[in-house]
């Protein structure tokens, strides 16, 4: 009951791109090579997340939907990559379809057969064969349909759809190993390809021009080097990995700056600051240029349990990770003359 208070309250499920988020989630878990995301009405009026990975068990459908219905061991590092979804850990499904009408369907690729279950506002119904490619489809239909919530959501969908992007573009450019797809209204936002390059990944995001741009940064700390210490084995940054674009290549938000911390996409205004200090006097004013950072530092050294659901961190040594991410692309700018 509590849970289903919460829910109500929207504290659980705070929008469409939250639930796009999980189901992008579960499928790069899943091991998928493929992940297709396609929405209707910004996520309002439907959410279809479909993947090639290991499927769900028919056995094991019931359970996928159930409260506290994690497969997942629950370790400690578990418990630290499941930030984001601190209010969702094996209960994400549960959430979805006690807000929603959700039908997971699934094959495991050497089940001979598929099943599908479906929930409708919590009520969860039988399970029923159905005819599926190997992997899982997860559909959210009427999101919010039993909540007040609902009716905020219906007028705004181009925001609704925003935060979608947002979301699936993270994945994608942290993912690109794996080829990652945005669906609208039935028209392709974006489709990567899975090739593993991440400058291909770029392009297929943000098109040609922005991905011609790009410089590569790679960065590890010597000894006595900035964001380095003494011995460089215990540095606070491991290394600084990434495209940056080329101070001409900008635009009027800083909604282009995408940072990661051991993988995770996070919004660390630090890490946003020390990426523009790089380009010093060369942006123009009020531009900013696009960049994909990943940031390693040592597990311990870094908080991301904030906030359940915002995407901040807290790094043990802050004014050191700014300032390897400050050289680390200043380094890359030098490298191409600027
Ligand atoms: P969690 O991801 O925290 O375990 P979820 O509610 O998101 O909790 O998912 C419940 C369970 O359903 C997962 O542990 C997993 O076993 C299964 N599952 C969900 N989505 C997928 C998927 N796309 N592919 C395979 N299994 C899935
Ligand atoms: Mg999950």
């Amino acid at each position: 009951e509590r849970t289903v208070q919460r829910i109500a309250a929207g504290e659980v499920v705070e929008r469409p791109a939250s639930v796009v988020k999980e189901l992008v989630e579960n499928s790069l878990d899943a091991g998928a090579s493929r992940v297709a995301v396609s929405v209707e009405s910004g996520g309002t009026e439907g959410i279809r997340v479909r993947d090639d990975g290991v499927g769900i068990p028919e056995d094991q459908l019931e359970a996928a939907v159930a409260e506290h219905a994690t497969s997942k061991i629950g370790d400690i590092e578990d418990l630290d990559r499941g930030v984001g979804t601190l209010g969702f850990r094996g209960e994400a499904l549960y959430t979805v379809g006690a807000v929603s009408r959700l039908t997971v369907r699934s094959r495991p690729p050497d089940a001979e057969a598929g099943a599908e279950i479906t929930v409708e506002g919590g009520d969860v119904g039988e399970v029923r064969p159905a005819g599926c490619p190997a992997g899982t489809t997860v559909e959210v239909d009427d999101l919010f349909f039993n909540t007040p919530a609902r009716e905020k959501f219906l007028k705004r969908t181009a925001t609704e759809f925003d935060h979608v992007n947002t979301v699936v573009t993270s994945y994608a450019l942290a993912n690109p190993d794996v080829a990652v797809s945005l669906e609208h209204d039935g028209r392709e936002t974006f489709a990567t390809e899975g090739n593993g390059d991440l400058r291909s990944a770029v392009l297929a995001v943000y098109g040609r021009e922005v991905a011609e741009s790009m410089i590569d940064v790679d960065w590890t700390p010597e000894a006595g080097e900035a964001g380095g210490t003494a011995d460089a084995d215990d540095a606070p940054v491991e290394r600084v990995t990434g495209l940056v674009s080329h101070p001409e290549t900008a635009r009027s938000t800083r909604d282009y700056l995408s940072t990661y911390v051991n993988g995770r996409y996070v919004t660390a205004s630090a890490l946003r600051e020390a990426t523009l200090d790089a380009y010093g006097g060369q942006l123009a004013p009020d531009r900013y240029p696009f960049a994909v950072l990943f940031v390693e530092v040592p597990a311990g050294d870094v908080d991301v349990n904030v906030h359940p659901r915002k995407l901040e961190v807290r790094f043990d040594e802050e004014p050191a990770v700014r300032s390897a991410v400050e050289t680390a692309v200043e380094d890359a700018l030098l490298d191409h003359g600027l």
